[in-house]
């Protein structure tokens, strides 16, 4: 049993109740698991520690200075980036598509790269 039966997420409605390890909500018929204690805080702690490594397993850190792996071709840019490339002082975001690191690499200007395809310098 739960002591303290949380209010309904969606309707914000008082009267739910437990059932079969779901809180129900008579208000708006809507059902969820209640969370379990620090369920919530632990998941922050998490995203807190995340950790980057580049291709050969070191932890990257901001500021850090790496250097490209492998060859990488950039929209617009006949070239692209070639292996080799060295990239200061970047920076470890949570970026979309696992690109982590944002960055400013000369002659191209600021882009994000997958820590996959570097190397720490
Ligand atoms: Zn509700």
């Amino acid at each position: 049993m739960i002591d303290n039966i949380p209010p309904c997420p969606q309707c914000s409605g008082e009267y739910t109740y437990e059932m079969n390890n779901l809180v129900v909500c008579p208000a708006c018929g809507h059902e969820w698991v209640p969370a379990a204690d620090g369920a919530g805080a632990a998941a922050g702690a998490e995203a807190e520690e995340r950790v980057i490594k580049d291709a050969v397993g070191n932890v990257l850190n901001d500021g850090d200075t790496v250097t490209v792996v492998k060859a990488l071709k950039v929209k617009g840019n006949p070239s692209g980036i070639k292996a080799g490339t060295k990239v200061r002082n970047i920076r470890l975001v949570d970026g979309v598509d696992g690109h982590d690191i944002d960055c400013r690499i000369d002659g191209f200007g600021a882009m994000q790269l997958k820590s996959s395809v570097v190397k720490k310098a």
